[in-house]
């Protein structure tokens, strides 16, 4: 028997979520139509409002319900010590260290030439901004190959600047995205940061 079209359609939706293919997705589906109604009623409210009110912080680029987000809103983080990420979910994996006490610059991506994202796309005139007024400004960067040449040119940049630039340790994977690193690597790679 075929599907209804709704459910074919539910199905494919889901597929859009990393890590899920047509089989999973078609589990969750099921899931939710013949076993949790309520659950699917809580996740199409909580994606709606988070869809309508979740914006970019005016100040760091990195998700905020308000102009500016809670931690540059928060008088107790120190904003002379900036940490530059690639997204806001990296944001989210050095909030959950929870000892960094600066604030963060998201860049939005890094730079790749041949997906035409350059110095403009990444708005790294607004981070060359903030830096002017940090202490520190800690790199924090992706360890692929786009990542090391961002945090290459932003360092270039920011030679002569009075701001200390430090990158992470090595010691965290090669090739890998922040938000997949364990804590214990990414804590460790913090805490022995190096200069650039
Ligand atoms: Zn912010």
């Amino acid at each position: 028997m075929k599907p209804p079209s709704s459910l074919e359609e539910l199905i494919e939706a889901l597929r859009c979520l990393p890590g899920v293919g047509p089989k999973a997705a078609q589990r969750m589906a099921f899931h939710l139509l013949q076993r949790d109604k309520p659950g699917a009623h809580r996740l199409t409210n909580a994606l709606a409002r988070a869809l309508q009110s979740i914006r970019r912080c005016a100040r760091c680029n990195s998700f905020a319900e308000e102009e500016l987000c809670a931690l540059c809103a928060s008088p107790r983080r120190d904003a002379s010590l900036l940490c530059v990420v690639e997204r806001p979910s990296d944001v989210a994996a050095f909030e959950r260290l929870g000892s960094f006490r600066g604030v963060y610059h998201v860049l939005g991506g890094v730079l790749s030439p041949l997906d035409g994202v350059g110095p403009d796309q990444l708005n790294l005139a607004r981070l060359l901004e903030r830096c002017a007024g940090a202490a520190e400004v800690i790199l924090a960067l992706g360890t692929h190959a786009e990542g090391e040449a961002t945090a290459t040119y932003i360092a270039q940049r920011l030679r002569g600047k009075p701001a200390r630039v430090t990158r992470l340790a090595r010691g965290l994977p090669a090739g890998s995205d922040l938000e997949y690193v364990d804590e214990i690597t990414m804590q460790r790679a913090f805490e022995g940061r190096v200069n650039l």
